[in-house]
């Protein structure tokens, strides 16, 4: 870049020396040199401003404003960069107000590298949101929240909640996470647990299937709402971090690639505490998690689907009563989604399928168990050309983002 420009110069130079030999007349000259100087200056600039830009900004970069509800807003480089005037930073406060998010509490900031930091609204006043060589950051007094995802107005509850909820509940010792356990009432006396992981199943597919009657649960529902789940919205990131109630920053699960957990489980806190652990699973690898018993189960009897394997495991387990701790992780939902979209007549007969056996795994609990229904991520409808219109996720939409928080007994 510096050659280049020397070489600007120079020609320049050359050119002005050129017009004062060969015009005689000074006025003429004059004028054409600086006919020649605005040319040479704008082409300049216009060289220098997008490759500045280019080199610095990744271009792809996009941020979601979510609520419980909805996305409140979607913004990539190009809005960001008029939005901000071209100088790619503005106070956080004024960034919200700009979509009308000025009645709010407290903003989850979505982020794989720095966990998910908390902010109320009065500890706004000094953060600003900026564009940068790694996409969004926040900055605030002299730090900074780098490769900011999304930023997620009064989300109440988060999938790492999940553990810290188990452990109060049964009453262990000597646990930590980064979730908080969430209170609510007939929550005494359980000594067991089953977490029933239904991949792919937001929030929003929970709560518009029990509003339209299509599923149904007879069980004491004691807490269902929806909850954060942890970015990227996939499956071996998000169940890390349910399976241990951290964020992906301290799990170590932060992409596809990895597989061991830098913290303990609920299986190891369980064992701790003098709880039998028992997995049931799908796809064998995804997470290098341990526990009393496992089953890692292929499609056996090849009927499309390793649900009704792990239906069939899940109730022989608990009908011999081995495991006090049962997590058992249904695919098929994710993978009709994937294959059908979400609402699709493949996809409800899925769900169909999948709450029945829920509906018979229960004749096999006590009112000792706390039963915990929840997933890693939800899912939206893609727009690209090769999948349109069928499921996907790992984005910060809501859609993706939302899971349900299950909590209930016999
Ligand atoms: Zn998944
Ligand atoms: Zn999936």
């Amino acid at each position: 870049m510096e050659k280049f420009f020397h070489r600007l110069a120079l020609c320049l130079l050359i050119q002005v020396d050129l017009f004062f030999c060969m015009i005689k007349d000074q006025r003429k000259a004059l004028f054409s040199l600086i006919v020649v100087l605005v040319i040479m200056t704008s082409i300049t600039l216009g060289i220098l401003l997008p490759t500045l830009t280019r080199i610095d900004i990744p271009l792809d970069s996009r941020l979601y404003v979510i609520s419980e509800n909805e996305n409140l807003a979607l913004v990539n480089v190009t809005d960001f960069t008029n939005l901000t005037d071209r100088s790619l930073e503005i106070s956080l406060l004024s960034f919200l107000e700009i979509y009308e998010i000025t009645d709010f509490d407290h903003i989850t900031i979505i982020s794989t590298i720095d966990g998910s930091e908390i902010f109320y609204k009065n500890d706004l006043v000094d953060v600003s949101l900026k564009l940068g060589e790694s996409g969004f950051l926040l900055t605030f007094e002299s730090c900074e929240i780098d490769s900011v995802q999304g930023i997620a107005i009064d989300f109440e509850y988060s999938i790492v909640d999940i553990a810290p909820t188990m452990y109060q509940l049964l009453g262990f010792t000597n646990w930590s996470t980064e979730g908080n356990p969430i209170s609510f009432s007939n929550s005494s006396g359980f000594s067991k647990t089953l977490l029933i992981h239904l991949d792919g199943f937001g929030w929003r597919f929970w709560e518009n299937l029990t509003s339209l009657g299509i599923i149904e649960l007879n069980l004491n529902i004691l807490f269902a709402q929806p909850a954060l789940t942890a970015y990227p919205s996939i499956t071996n990131v998000a169940t890390a971090s349910m399976l241990s109630g951290f964020w992906p920053a301290s799990t170590g699960i932060t992409t596809r690639q990895n597989h061991i957990l830098d913290v303990d489980t609920i299986f190891e806190v369980a064992g701790a505490n003098n709880l039998t652990t028992e997995i049931i699973e799908g796809s064998a690898g995804f997470l290098a998690i341990d526990a009393d018993y496992e089953s890692w189960l292929p499609d056996i009897n090849q009927s499309g689907s390793n649900d009704d394997e792990i239906f069939q495991k899940t109730i022989q387990s608990l009908n011999s009563s081995r495991a006090d701790l049962l997590f058992t992780h249904f695919h098929g939902i994710d993978d009709v989604g994937h294959s059908y979209g979400p609402y699709s007549f493949e996809w409800l007969s899925k769900i169909e399928q999948v709450f029945d056996y829920l509906a018979e795994i229960m004749d096999y609990v006590d009112n000792e168990t706390l039963i915990i229904i929840s997933a890693d991520h939800g899912m939206h409808l893609s727009e690209s050309a090769e999948d349109y219109r069928l499921g996907t996720h790992g984005g910060s939409q809501w859609e993706d983002m939302l899971i349900p928080l299950i909590f209930a007994r016999k």
